[in-house]
């Protein structure tokens, strides 16, 4: 199944992402983990994008379009594949309808309160990515990954000024993918409305649409 996670940043996009991976046996793609890469790697890509990634700004279409493109294109992605970041734009929808097409979109509807306080106290592994948060999703040693013992950071872009930004720049550019996958029949909403929510929880509920999903379009 092809499958679209879109939600404000902050929302759990990755976080649920990288567990649905596990259950469904497709791979997860970030675009924001890809842009990273880059930068951390520094590429001539990542040196070109560093300044929209670190300002909260997107990264232009072309670009991000190119790198998604080429991604699909691998053989994991045959069976389908769980989209976390991507599309951000009107036109990265239209080039995913061109590249490949969507089966559904889940749309993460999560209040503004909760977000600034998950983005605020967000903790990334520095090796593997793995998602942690200082209030509700320690690690069981502090600073340290549970999975691989990697070095826990904070995102540069989850400083709160960044957070502003991000937030503004998603409800101009992102928002109308709302309605664009709306009209299309494609959009199933799922809300969290409580920060203490636990992953599983909510891993829960979107596993359920994916299952009516599934069985209405015989996938
Ligand atoms: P994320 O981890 O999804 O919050 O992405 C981090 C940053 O990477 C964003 O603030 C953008 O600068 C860039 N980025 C990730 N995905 C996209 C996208 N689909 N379009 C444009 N920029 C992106």
């Amino acid at each position: 199944m092809k499958i679209v996670i879109l939600g404000p940043p902050g929302a759990g996009k990755g976080t649920y992402a990288s567990r649905l991976t596990k259950i469904l046996g497709i791979p997860h793609i970030s675009t924001g983990d890809m842009v990273r890469d880059e930068i951390r790697r520094q590429t001539d890509l990542g040196r070109k994008i560093k300044e929209y990634s670190d300002r909260g700004a997107l990264v232009p279409d072309e670009i991000i379009i190119r790198l998604l493109a080429e991604r699909l294109k691998r053989e994991d992605c045959k069976r389908g594949f769980i989209l976390d970041g991507f599309p951000r734009t009107i036109g990265q929808a239209e080039a995913l309808d061109k590249i490949s097409g969507v089966d559904l979109v889940i749309n993460l509807n999560v209040p503004d309160d909760v977000i600034i306080a998950r983005l605020s106290n967000r903790l990334i592994c520095s090796k593997c990515g793995a998602i942690y948060n200082a209030l509700t999703l320690k690690p069981k040693k502090e600073g340290i990954c549970d999975r691989c013992g990697g070095k826990l950071y904070r995102r540069e872009d989850d400083r709160p000024e960044v957070i502003q930004e991000r937030l503004k720049v998603y409800r101009r550019q992102t928002e109308p993918l709302i309605e664009y996958y709306a009209k299309r029949g494609l959009l199933r909403n799922v809300s969290c409305n409580d920060i203490m929510t636990p992953p599983e929880v909510m891993v829960e509920k979107i596993m359920k649409v994916i299952r009516e999903v599934e069985r209405e379009k015989n996938l």
